[in-house]
């Protein structure tokens, strides 16, 4: 499958791997939209969210280590999931952003 995200879980292209663990991993994004910018993906290729359920807790472990990792335990974070067309998704294999180190306006655009 041409999916760049499998690509990067399978290490077939490079990333800034910030953490990873047996069903996840997160790496610094490519266009970073923030200080602190990372993808948390899980290593199979998820489209649709249902599928995300045996994952979670994995996923979401691995973010709470990457706001340790880049520092951001205290002063906070921002989780995203773009899903779909309205949403802006440009990779369709379902990621997380943590996005951090600034002050992030609310709601979003
Ligand atoms: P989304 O719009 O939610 O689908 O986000 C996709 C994200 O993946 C964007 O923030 C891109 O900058 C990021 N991205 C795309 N290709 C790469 C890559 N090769 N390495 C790291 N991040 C990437």
């Amino acid at each position: 499958m041409n999916c760049i995200f499998c690509r990067i879980a399978n290490k077939e292209i490079k990333s800034g791997v910030v953490h990873e663990t047996g069903k996840v991993i997160a790496f610094d994004d490519v266009a970073p939209q923030a200080p602190v910018h990372v993808v948390v993906i899980p290593k199979g290729h998820i489209e649709d969210p249902s599928g995300l359920n045996d994952v979670l807790p994995e996923i979401f472990d691995c973010i709470v280590k990457v706001s340790e990792i880049k520092g951001l335990k205290d002063r906070g974070y921002r989780v995203v999931m773009n899903k779909g067309r309205d949403a802006g998704q440009a990779v369709s294999h379902l990621h997380f952003h943590v996005l951090g180190g600034r002050k992030l306006s609310w709601p979003p655009g």
